[in-house]
């Protein structure tokens, strides 16, 4: 129990007047308060973090303020009340003391909170965090070293990765060309077909998308291609593909690119693993969707193709390895209802342009 009120008697010399006056010490809170015994006014209040205390003999303490312009000072001239005063200042230090648990237990606590916080909160929306930070001509450098990471991945030393056929690969970008004017993109996406796994395509940060070879020998027409493209077209607007490169690769990785260091980062391995693994979010999914109807709605492209495409995979593959855009019941019946009330039927390229691009790994 700290008793604040207890008084001590003491001498007090305002360092003015050549003489002692009687008064008592009281402490209230971290002061010392000295109050004139006859009439209990208040001469001063002293700090008692500033307080210099000397015992100048056995029964006799010297009080003064560090301050060396006053020259005010108390004695305490018995025993007593010299224990009196020790009891005070033992009291102050034994309630700083406390305070300070109370404070080191309220910042541990906050700590906690803290590291919580990032685990609960932060983590889990540190891409929605760090990507709208980073600079588009680093993110175009970056899906270049993703993609060559997904090729390390599925590299085949017996056959190029990449399906290059020149007229294939000019149908192709005819085909992306003639969204690009109503997609709303930064940039003209560069569309690559490569030879790895089952069915798919991937839109990768600044712009690239990447199609499996098998997906053009699935689809009927160029058509559901478009509806395809325009599904990633969708991921790469909404930067979703650089998000998931975020939540795959984590932060540090974003970081080393921004700082110009890409020497400590391995992309390879299971990063290209888990690029082609790892599901988007399912509203991620539907604003894609989305995105692709309203855009083969203003290119006046039947999404009819789309919704067969994505049938289809989800009735062979169910997911595997290129789960990245799981082709879920929900997802197919909106877009078959989209495509039942669509009566566009443009014919975007011709049947050599058709056979060159699905004669695009040959
Ligand atoms: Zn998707």
């Amino acid at each position: 129990m700290i008793e604040q009120n207890s008084l001590v008697e003491a001498f007090y010399a305002d360092g003015e007047q050549p003489r002692l006056v009687p008064v008592n010490l009281r402490r209230d809170g971290d002061e010392l308060v000295i109050c004139d015994r006859s009439d209990n006014q208040i001469l001063d209040k002293w700090p008692f973090g500033s307080l210099l205390i000397e015992e100048q003999s056995a029964g006799r303490l010297h009080i003064a303020l560090r301050d060396l312009a006053r020259t005010a000072y108390v004695e305490i001239s018995n025993d007593k009340q010299v224990f009196a005063f020790k009891k005070l200042w033992t009291d102050l230090r034994t309630q700083r003391q406390e305070n300070g648990v109370v404070r080191l237990f309220f910042w541990c606590s906050a700590a906690i909170v803290s590291v919580v916080a990032i685990f609960v909160w932060v983590l889990p929306n540190i891409a929605g965090i760090v990507v709208p930070l980073i600079p588009y001509h680093i993110e175009q450098r970056i899906g270049i070293n993703v993609e060559k990471a997904l090729f390390d991945w599925f590299d085949r030393a017996d056959i190029e990765i990449r399906c290059s056929n020149i007229a294939g690969q000019s149908a192709l970008n005819k085909l992306a060309g003639i969204m690009v004017p109503h997609a709303n993109l930064l940039d003209l996406p560069a569309v690559t077909v490569f030879r790895a796994g089952p069915p798919n395509a991937f839109a990768l940060p600044g712009g690239r998308v990447l199609v499996t070879a098998s997906t053009l020998s699935t689809i009927e027409a160029p058509e559901a291609l478009m509806g395809i493209l325009a599904h990633e077209f969708g991921h790469i607007h909404n930067r979703d593909s650089m998000r998931h490169v975020v939540n795959v690769a984590g932060v540090g990785f974003v970081i080393s690119f921004l700082i110009g260091d890409f020497s400590g980062v391995s992309l390879t391995g299971i990063l290209g693993k888990e690029i082609v693994g790892r599901s988007y979010a399912r509203n991620q999914e539907r604003e894609a969707d989305e995105y692709a109807l309203n855009l083969l709605r203003d290119t006046q492209i039947s999404p009819s193709g789309l919704a067969i495409f994505l049938n289809d995979i989800a009735a062979n593959t169910g997911g595997g390895v290129f789960s990245s855009h799981p082709a879920t019941s929900e997802r197919v019946a909106f877009i078959q209802s989209a495509s039942q009330n669509s009566s566009a039927n443009k014919k975007v390229l011709s049947d050599d342009e058709w056979q060159a691009l699905k004669n695009i790994c040959n």
